[in-house]
């Protein structure tokens, strides 16, 4: 497994790749990996005859105020890993490497970003959308892996590959759960047992959202009422939003004719946590 730590190399690397008419899957990641990332390397792998992941804590994504300095971070256990999905060729830049003094073009994919945790972490997406883009010049991939459980970020990149035309493929993965319904995230190291066990009530919630819609409620108000009962029987949880909304769109609906996503963020002590699920009516 190769690490590489430059941008320059990186793009070096898969300029030769692309020119033996080998296929490049990538897997953007912040590291602190878990069994959500390696199933996004695994179908990386499944998919291309070389698969290159980024171990980045991108700065421009976190505000002032938030835990960029304190984010949990154990490269050579990841490695460890990533070795054994295998992943060909690590990308690995410090802060300085991605962003020359002076730096000062963003990509923002403006609408789609409004709501949700765009709502409540002004700039995130903004940055997170700039650091993929900046990412997708240097790996030049045929096929990039994301997650649901980060849905609102997933539907911002799938809009900016498709406003900017980026050539390449992107693979929506579901979301890795523990076994007892966590959303499996870098952050859960940040919980003790006992926030732990309250922060199972986001799956819990959603879970009641579910069985509200299968019982037929085709209004969200109704989902977000079955969700929020759950989350606020939960002692010390302190809902951020809790929404249902078009799952293409994200905007906000009247009824639900066409599949929904209900979106929680909650935090936990000091930790912030979100979750998903999708629920599509029969056509
Ligand atoms: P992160 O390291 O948190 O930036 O996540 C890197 C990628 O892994 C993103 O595409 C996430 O959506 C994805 N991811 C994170 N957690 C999970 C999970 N539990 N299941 C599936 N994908 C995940």
């Amino acid at each position: 497994m190769k690490i590489i730590t430059t941008p320059a190399e990186m793009q070096c690397r898969s300029d030769a790749i692309r020119r033996s008419g080998k296929r490049i899957a990538f897997i953007p990641t912040m590291g602190f990996l878990h069994e959500g990332h390696l199933s996004l390397m695994r179908e990386g792998r499944r998919r291309a005859e070389v698969v290159v992941a980024s171990i980045f804590v991108n700065p421009t994504q976190f505000a002032p105020n938030e835990d960029f300095g304190r984010y949990p971070r154990a490269f050579e256990r990841d490695c460890e890993m990533m070795r054994e999905v295998p992943v060909d060729v690590v990308f690995a830049p410090q802060p300085e490497a991605m962003y020359a003094e002076g730096a000062q073009t963003w990509v923002e994919a403006t609408e789609i970003t409004q709501g949700l945790c765009g709502a409540h972490r002004p700039g995130h997406f903004r940055g997170v959308t700039t650091v993929v883009a900046k990412l997708f010049n240097i790996v030049k991939p045929h096929y990039a892996m994301f997650g649901e459980k980060d849905f609102q970020q997933l539907r911002a990149i799938q809009r900016m590959v498709k406003d900017l035309d980026f050539d390449l493929e992107i693979v929506p993965m579901p979301t890795v759960r523990e076994a007892d319904g966590l959303a499996m995230s870098s952050r859960n190291a940040y919980l003790s047992a006992e926030e732990r066990r309250r922060a199972l009530s986001l799956s819990a919630a959603l879970e009641a959202a579910r069985r509200e819609f299968a019982a037929g409620a085709r209004d969200p108000r109704a989902l977000v009422r079955a969700a929020c009962a759950v989350l606020s029987a939960t002692s010390e949880l302190r809902i951020e939003y809790i929404e249902a909304v078009d799952s293409e769109s994200l905007k906000r609906i009247e009824r639900i004719e066409l599949p929904v996503v209900v979106a929680i963020a909650a935090h936990v002590g000091k930790t912030r946590l979100i979750d998903n699920a999708v629920f599509a009516p029969a056509a």
